[in-house]
């Protein structure tokens, strides 16, 4: 099975996995990547998984459904391109011989699904825009207690899980990173392993579990280094309000 990230807009991924024939794509805002690579490699595209509404997910969902006929799996809880399958936590689908589980992570978007394959051992997570590396989506529709306890369920999913997130905003979010915590030797490690990456216009993507629970801030809220970094610039009395004034210093730092 091989795993694709193709580049589409400024820093959006569409994520292709297929098997030398067959073909699933995460997110597709803009059907010309998918259909390039359909053709380059001579794939057929059978299902098209959706994570959330913006247009920038699902801008190419409509012609990629009519040019291949492809099935189209979405969120239970939003507005999406017409006809699909609708999910929602706990449901399952069968694609390309995986096992895929939907979970439930709303907060970037009230309705924001993830999907998550065992994949034989080798764990895979399409988790849209709410997991980044080095950081997570920005709380349009929900609550920072609901993007906790999201981010909570992703933190938990196997330590190999390869995590392909929506966008390549690695090295930005990493800058804040290493303002929260300027001591942590994991993330200094990352940053120059990412940093040369993005020098040779390479992916930063796929992450795992184990490197975003050494180097994420938004996973690592209740860590004392991280509490007390955030402590320092604004009041917060629990573990949601220093989520909270977390995700809120990210909105304003340059
Ligand atoms: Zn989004
Ligand atoms: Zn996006």
């Amino acid at each position: 099975m091989t795993l694709l990230p193709l580049p589409a807009f400024d820093d959006n991924y569409i994520w292709m996995l297929h098997d030398g024939h067959q073909a699933l794509v995460v997110d597709p805002g803009d059907e010309q990547p998918v259909l390039q690579a359909l053709q380059a490699q001579g794939l057929q595209l059978k299902a098209i998984l959706v994570t959330h509404h913006h247009a920038d997910h699902v801008g190419g969902v409509d012609e990629l459904r009519a040019a291949t006929g492809a099935a189209v799996y979405g969120p239970a809880g939003e507005t999406m391109p017409e006809p699909l399958q609708r999910l929602g936590d706990g449901d399952t689908l069968d694609l390309l011989g995986l096992h895929f589980t939907v979970l439930d992570v709303p907060g970037h978007t009230a309705g924001h699904i993830a999907y998550f394959s065992d994949n034989g051992g080798q764990p895979l997570l399409f988790c849209g825009d709410t997991l980044f590396s080095g950081g997570c989506g920005r709380l349009f529709e929900g609550t920072p207690a609901q993007m906790l306890a999201s981010l909570d369920r992703l933190a938990a999913l196997p330590d190999s899980t390869r995590v392909c997130c929506a966008h390549e905003y690695t090295l930005s979010n990493l800058r804040f990173a290493r303002a929260v915590e300027p001591d942590n030797t994991a993330l200094q490690d990352y940053s120059r392993q990412c940093e040369a990456l993005r020098a040779r216009q390479l992916p930063t993507l796929p992450s795992t579990i184990a490197v975003e629970r050494d180097i994420n801030p938004f996973l690592r809220s209740r860590q004392t280094a991280v509490t007390r970094a955030v402590l320092a610039r604004a009041a917060a009395s629990d573990e949601i309000g220093i989520f909270a004034a977390l995700r809120e210093w990210k909105n304003q730092f340059k």
